[in-house]
């Protein structure tokens, strides 16, 4: 049985995630922006936490971490390149390692560029990965700390997952990010039929992650650094996609 997802609306635009595996009744929180709404979707659940997944050091994805282990007994897992600046961790993992909730075994993958320590977890058998602030609805985190080019491999192993796969991101900022590519790639049906339904949802409160992949691959212009459309979007006809995502990229930060 896939492992049930639940979407955490935390701060003013963050995003907390459950992963529950009904079988074992074990339950993963992924990210920790504020204690509350995280201990009250529990409690309302009757779910016992049992571990903590957390995807890198910013602020606003553990600091809400002592008062959901004051409360539970979780194994708190994150990147061991950043265990130096991460709350305490019982599990240090890499890429490549392997993460067990119940009966779902889940596999990490590094995913440096907003911090040079964010890592990524995936699902395969649920087909849901928690990228946070990698891959995001319709954009990327901000590079802050590693190159453009690390932030463009990072995302073309996310981009490789399965299409099927449901990318739960850290935080609402698609509006934003749809207005964005719609100056990248004002000809893309998908996208421009994607930004309608987003309005749609945002009007309604309703958030829009998760998304799925296949849905990001039509439409996310930080992934589309090697279609011609992004490229002309850009002026740089037939660049490389790596100069070609960090002038987009570059773009963003100046939107
Ligand atoms: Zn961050
Ligand atoms: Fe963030």
């Amino acid at each position: 049985m896939p492992l049930e997802i639940v979407t955490i609306p935390c701060l003013s635009d963050n995003y907390a995630y459950l992963a529950h595996d009904k079988a074992t009744g074990d339950t993963a929180l992924i990210d920790i922006p504020e204690a509350g709404p995280i201990l009250d979707e529990l409690e309302r659940r009757g779910w016992t936490l049992t571990h903590i997944l957390i995807t890198h050091h910013h602020l606003d994805h553990v600091q809400g971490i002592d008062a959901v282990r004051a409360a539970y007994p979780v194994k708190v897992i994150g990147a061991a390149a950043d265990a130096h600046r991460l709350p305490p961790l019982d599990i240090l993992v890499a890429e490549g390692d392997s993460v067990q909730i119940g009966g779902e075994t889940g596999r990490v993958i590094d995913v440096p560029g907003h911090t040079v320590g964010h890592i990524a977890f995936h699902f395969p058998d649920s087909h849901v990965a928690f990228t946070a602030d990698s891959l995001m609805a319709l954009g990327c985190g901000r590079v802050f700390e590693g190159t453009f080019d690390q932030m463009w491999d990072s995302l073309q192993k996310l981009a490789a997952l399965p299409p099927e796969t449901l990318i739960c991101s850290g935080h609402e900022y698609t509006a934003a990010n749809a207005r964005f590519a719609k100056t990248i790639e004002p000809d893309n049906a998908a996208l421009i039929s994607r930004s309608d339904r987003i309005d749609d949802a945002r009007a309604k409160g309703r958030p829009t992650v998760p998304s799925l992949l296949s849905v990001e691959l039509q439409t996310n212009p930080f992934l589309r650094a090697d279609q011609p459309g992004v490229q002309k979007g850009v002026g740089m006809e037939g660049a490389p996609a790596n100069e070609v995502f960090a002038e987009v990229r570059r773009r963003k930060d100046a939107f």
